[in-house]
Order: C-alpha cells, then structure tokens, then sequence
C-alpha cells in the first residue's frame, strides 16, 4: 500500500527542525495506523524520510548508524532518530570493549621455530 498524501505531508512538517521527536513520529504512526497502512509499511517509510533528511543536513563523517536499530543517526545526536535509545551508553560501551593499546597490532612471528628434544 502507498503512504497516503497526509502522511507524507505529516512526516516532511515534522522533519522541518532537522529532527524527528518521538512524539511526532508517534502522531505520524498514529495516524498512519487509522488510515489503514500497516505498521512495518509506515515504520520503513518514516526511517527512510528519517535517513534522507539526516543526509541533506550531515556530511558523511558526521553521521554514524544506531548499534541498535542501524538507523542513520547524526554523531552529535545523543539519541537515535528512529528507536530513540540512548546513544551515550552505546558509545561508551564501546570505548570500553576497544582494545588495550598496549597489545601488539599484529602478531610477530616466532624468529624459529622451538623444536622439542
Ligand atoms: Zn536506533
């Protein structure tokens, strides 16, 4: 099914200030759902606007995609456009499964072989 025209219009207002709040996209949804669109049809069709939108205003190196839902999410936002989860707590959890600095890149191979007597 398409997304009807009001939806369309719905979503790009809320779109207008960068961002989407999780009380638009609820009114979106909402109002989706009444008009008959399934949900995982409205879902796709709002990450898509979300995506797109996110695109116009980031460069590359300024968008990052959630751990959570892999939806584009600016690197300033500290929340995900699309699930809302917090952002922070994923970030800092993965600082803390990097890899000690101390630890060799790369293995250096034996220099010989131990041979066994
Ligand atoms: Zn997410």
């Amino acid at each position: 099914m398409a997304i009807p025209k009001k939806i369309k219009q719905l979503t790009e207002l809320a779109l207008k200030d960068k961002v989407l709040t999780q009380v638009e996209r609820q009114t979106i949804v909402k109002a989706a759902l009444e008009m008959g669109v399934p949900e995982k049809e409205i879902d796709a069709y709002i990450r898509q606007a979300t995506d797109e939108r996110i695109r116009t205003i980031y460069s590359k190196e300024e968008m990052t995609h959630c751990p959570y839902c892999g939806a584009l999410t600016p690197l300033i936002s500290n929340q995900c456009l699309h699930c809302f989860r917090d952002l922070r707590e994923a970030r800092n959890i993965t600082q803390q499964i990097q890899i000690p600095r101390n630890l060799p890149l790369s293995p250096r191979p034996r220099e010989r072989p131990q041979v066994l007597r």
